[in-house]
């Protein structure tokens, strides 16, 4: 029998129904996987008890004709998303020992389609990263290696690297993520497998711990497009206890997955080719037009004339909002305590302690712009800003359907670059952002290899509720690139 960790999950899912193997055969091989790849630190913890048990009764409601949508198929879980009785920890210290009484939504949601959890993913501490090297946990290091002989360990991207690493690496059939500026596009691209960001609103916040709370939307990750269509379309849905999610009825994300673009207008907004861009990423934009040309689409220029701005102010917005939602950990209520002297010097210890320093300097940098003296000049003028980049949005899906655009400027790079430089980090999602700010669908296809071997990622960015033109695209971008591209830490070989 072929390796069952190859599969995707939607050939999985195939397999299951025919009785080729089951859930359990299928769970197994991916818990072997996790363990021989544990070096990539991918896991902050596993549930592979648990896991066999989903399996075995997956196994049995399959026989009995009752199977859900996803029934069987191993995935990995964020570990942002709240998972009741499983330890959930933002991959921070603060919430190390946190066991919650409540499972997120979009987690629940995923075991009502009859998912098996192999556990709970790495991540940037509180989502806070592009390199997951913030997490408390360790970082993560990518299964993919340069082809310069260098055998330098990569970041897998952030801030759901774990989440990637752990599909890209065939360890779970898909992901979840969360992205509030591109953590789920980014490291998508820099691991060769796909992820996508729905529209703000598609699916609940409820029970993931909250980074900024305008921007947060969790997505999914798969090695194909169908795959991510597929976990995202059980995971999305109204939920009353979210006053952000949409009451909009939810599509069917698969149905224009056909490969071709006839009729689409994709719009390629001029002010993304920014100064400085690298050849190869260039070049991977023009073969993606090339691509969507090919399929029958035409490619029409549009302008995003606010583009420039949408970094410094996500930079005043997001960590205005983290320095407020982070304000909970107070030693009192959740995770851990540092006893102090009184009441303030236990709150200042406590978050001393479990704050990693990435964390610590966004609650400054937010805390400063929410104070009564600079609201005015920082927040008030970001949400202005936003504004205008939004409704550049909306002014170019007047003359298009869709966006293209790289992923970001780089392939993944060495862990420790960037590292003593917080703004060339922020660098990474300057393609990402201008999408998140305004709350709109994106997606991460891999459309290539650089020079070094490394996969490169094309984003397609869809009009809000538009999920299925964004799938669409993605997948017949897929197909015209054909990746075939494995990284060269697969399971065992990790090791
Ligand atoms: N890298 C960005 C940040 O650090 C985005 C992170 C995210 O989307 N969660 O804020």
């Amino acid at each position: 029998m072929t390796n069952l960790t190859d599969l995707t999950m939607a050939q999985a899912l195939k397999g299951l129904d025919n009785k080729e193997f089951t859930s359990e055969q299928l769970t197994q091989e991916h818990i072997d996987a996790c363990i021989a790849a544990r070096p990539l630190n991918a896991f902050i913890t596993e549930t592979h008890e648990l896991a066999m048990e989903q399996a075995k009764a997956s196994d049995e409601r399959r026989a009995k004709g009752n199977a859900g949508t996803l029934d069987g198929v191993p995935i990995a879980m964020k570990d942002l998303f709240c998972t009741k009785g499983v330890r959930t920890t933002a991959a921070s210290k603060i919430l190390e020992n946190f066991v919650p009484e409540y499972e997120s939504t979009v987690s629940q949601n995923l075991l009502d389609a009859g998912t098996v959890s192999l556990g709970k993913v790495n991540l940037d501490q509180f989502a806070m990263g592009s390199a997951n090297t913030t997490s408390a946990f360790g970082n993560v290091i990518s299964p993919w290696k340069a082809n310069d002989g260098a055998n330098v360990d990569l970041v897998p991207g952030g801030s759901s690297g774990g989440s990637a690493a752990a599909v890209a690496a065939r360890i779970a059939m898909a992901s979840t993520g969360t992205d509030t500026g591109g953590s789920i596009r980014q490291p998508a691209a820099f691991c060769g497998i796909t992820g996508i960001k729905p529209t703000y609103g598609r699916c609940s916040r409820w029970g993931v711990v909250a980074f900024a709370s305008s921007l947060d939307q969790a997505g999914s990750f798969g090695r194909t497009v169908e795959d991510s269509a597929l976990l995202l379309q059980s995971m999305a849905g109204f939920d009353p206890k979210d006053s952000t999610s949409a009451n909009i009825a939810v599509p069917d994300f698969t149905s224009g997955l056909t490969g071709d673009m006839t009729g689409l207008k994709i719009g390629i907004p001029k002010e993304y080719r920014i100064d400085g861009m690298p050849v190869e990423i260039i070049k991977l934009w023009d073969d993606g037009i090339a691509m969507a040309k090919d399929a029958g689409a035409e490619i029409v220029e549009v302008s995003l004339p606010h583009t420039k701005y949408a970094l410094p102010t996500y930079y005043v917005i997001a960590p205005a909002e983290a320095s407020s939602n982070l304000a909970r950990y107070d030693g009192v209520r959740y995770g851990l305590r540092v006893e102090g002297e009184d009441l303030n010097d236990t709150y200042s210890k406590t978050r001393a302690a479990g704050f990693g320093d990435e964390v610590i300097r966004r609650i400054m940098i937010g805390t400063y712009a929410l104070s009564s003296g600079y609201y005015d000049a920082y927040y008030i003028k970001a949400q202005k800003v936003r504004r205008l980049i939004a409704n550049d949005f909306t002014n170019a899906f007047k003359h298009c359907d869709a966006l293209l655009t790289p992923t970001a400027p780089s392939a993944a790079f060495a862990i420790g670059e960037n590292e003593d430089d917080p703004v060339k980090m922020y660098l990474n999602d300057v393609f990402t952002i201008p999408a998140s700010m305004a709350g709109l669908p994106g997606m991460s296809v891999p459309a290539g290899l650089n020079a070094q071997g490394l996969p490169l990622g094309l984003q397609i960015i869809g009009r809000p509720w538009d999920e299925e033109t964004v799938l669409r695209v993605g997948h017949s971008i897929e197909r015209s690139a054909n990746f075939t591209a494995k990284p060269q830490l697969i399971g065992k070989m990790a090791a």
